[in-house]
């Protein structure tokens, strides 16, 4: 149970983040402790050479002022007041015999060779090494250096002083590296929960949102610039999906609308059929209503597959190249009777020809679907206008009618499946003509523009690019 709450724990985003921040900052600091010591020992190691080198010329002084045995004397006389185990003093001649050495013992076998081998020459510079003491395993710091003719002066220091020095510095070190490790934790933990408590309002909604509050979004202000643009983008993906949820709603209600009373009239012939003795006359009749009803249901399913699939972008039939114009002569003929009925004016307005490159059975039902509105919601006696030109490498074919026209509200709606104006509703139709208009000219890489006034007219306009 406690393993599993750990292992929980460790799996959070919130403690990845303490943790690699907690682990940058601590190697960060260690780094920064590393180069400022290594700093200070080389500034001592520096300092202490001084000192070294400062005394071999004291002692070259002294041997030139008063020769060897003056010299040895004075330092005998000097070794007394100083403590053996922290400094030592001693004199070689240049084949390696020792002329005088202060106490030792806790010294070891202290190194000739390097000076005796590096030292030969006349203006040779003085030599430093690190030794270690070997009684106590402390290092220290000699120099040797040729203070005279063939003789060699040996200095040692026990770098016990300054290693107390940088003790103290480890030692502060070490504190404020824990010190650090906690405030680190700490900075980490702040800054990791600053930024997912934004993410957590994220995680939230969704949850609800998951629980059926549809309308939640998540509050976009105040937030981190990250977060902020994420909740931006999530609430615009809900609100996509609301739409998209409300319109197949929407579908379903009209579907379920529009099946209904073609299936209830079909039920009502075959219930008259059932319960009347009629001729046999009457009875073809109602034989020949079904199946218009059933013709008209079967149109209205293979409109909606046509729809979904040209929207889907799939079993799109290859482009042909085709005259444009001989086709929407070919729907003017077909709808001027309908038109002669209603004693509406149909006025064609294109040149010889128009070449065109797309779908020649798409092409087809748009400008079928745009021409039987044009002429359906326009009243007798009135006009409509059908032209179609080149415009900027664009081809635009508009019809143009003097009909009822469509009111601004209607109007972001009309290329929705199943939408009819409350106005047309005394008209045949189902609301799936501009729907199907739509997808068919966008996929041939066109679109349908609308412009329309209430009792003055409607113009459709469609455009592709060629
Ligand atoms: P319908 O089968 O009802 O004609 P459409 O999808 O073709 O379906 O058109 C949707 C609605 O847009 C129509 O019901 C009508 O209200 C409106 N509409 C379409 N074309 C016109 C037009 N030329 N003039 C006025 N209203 C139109």
């Amino acid at each position: 149970m406690f393993l599993k709450k750990i292992s929980n724990l460790a799996n959070t985003l919130l403690f990845r983040l303490t943790v690699m921040h907690t682990v940058a900052f601590t190697l960060l600091a260690i780094a920064s402790f590393a180069v400022f010591y290594y700093r200070i020992y080389a500034v001592t190691m520096e300092r202490m050479d001084e000192e070294l080198l400062e005394e071999t010329e004291h002692h070259a002084t002294l041997l030139a002022e008063s020769g060897l045995a003056g010299l040895r004397s004075k330092m005998a006389e000097e070794s007394e007041f100083e403590d053996p185990a922290e400094e030592f003093y001693r004199l070689l001649g240049f084949d390696g015999n020792v002329l005088f050495a202060t106490d030792m013992q806790s010294w070891g076998s202290v190194d000739k060779k390097e000076a005796l081998a590096n030292l030969a020459a006349d203006d040779a510079d003085p030599v430093f090494q690190s030794i270690v003491q070997p009684r106590w395993d402390l290092e220290a710091r000699m120099i040797s250096a040729a203070i005279g003719p063939g003789i060699i002066l040996q200095i040692g220091e026990s770098l016990e002083e300054a290693d107390e020095y940088l003790e103290i510095f480890r030692h502060l070190f070490s504190i404020l590296i824990v010190i650090l490790i906690i405030v680190s934790v700490f900075i980490g933990w702040y800054l990791a929960r600053r930024a997912l408590v934004d993410m957590e309002a994220v995680t939230l909604t969704a949850e609800e949102i998951s629980n059926g509050s549809y309308d939640r979004r998540v509050n976009v202000t105040g937030q981190l610039k990250e977060i902020e643009r994420l909740s931006t983008t999530f609430n615009k993906m809900l609100d996509r999906i609301q739409i998209l949820l409300r319109s197949m709603k929407e579908i379903n209600d009209n579907i379920a609308h529009d099946l209904r009373s073609p299936l209830a009239r079909i039920r009502g012939i075959a219930e008259m059929t059932l319960v009347s003795e009629k001729p046999v006359e009457e009875y073809r009749n109602m034989a020949v209503s079904t199946m218009e009803e059933c013709d008209s249901l079967i149109d209205m399913i293979n409109t909606m597959l046509d729809i979904t699939e040209a929207e889907a972008g799939v079993n799109g039939a290859a482009d042909e190249q085709f005259d444009l114009v001989v086709l929407i002569n070919e729907a003017c003929e077909l709808f001027r009777p309908v038109a002669d009925e209603k004693r509406i004016e149909l006025d064609c307005r294109f040149p010889e020809s128009l070449s065109f490159r797309g779908v020649r059975k798409k092409m087809q039902r748009v400008v079928t679907n745009l021409l039987e509105n044009a002429i359906k919601y326009t009243p007798e006696q009135g006009k409509v206008s059908i032209t179609a030109s080149v415009q900027d490498a664009e081809v635009v074919i508009a019809f143009k009618d003097n009909g009822i026209g469509i009111s601004e509200n209607d109007l972001p709606y009309i290329f929705g499946r199943f939408y009819r104006c409350d106005r047309s509703r005394t008209q045949s139709g189902v609301g799936l003509g501009l729907s199907l208009a739509k997808a068919f000219a966008e996929s041939m890489r066109g679109m349908i523009l609308v412009t329309s006034a209430v009792d003055k007219g409607s113009t459709f306009t469609l455009k592709f690019a060629q």
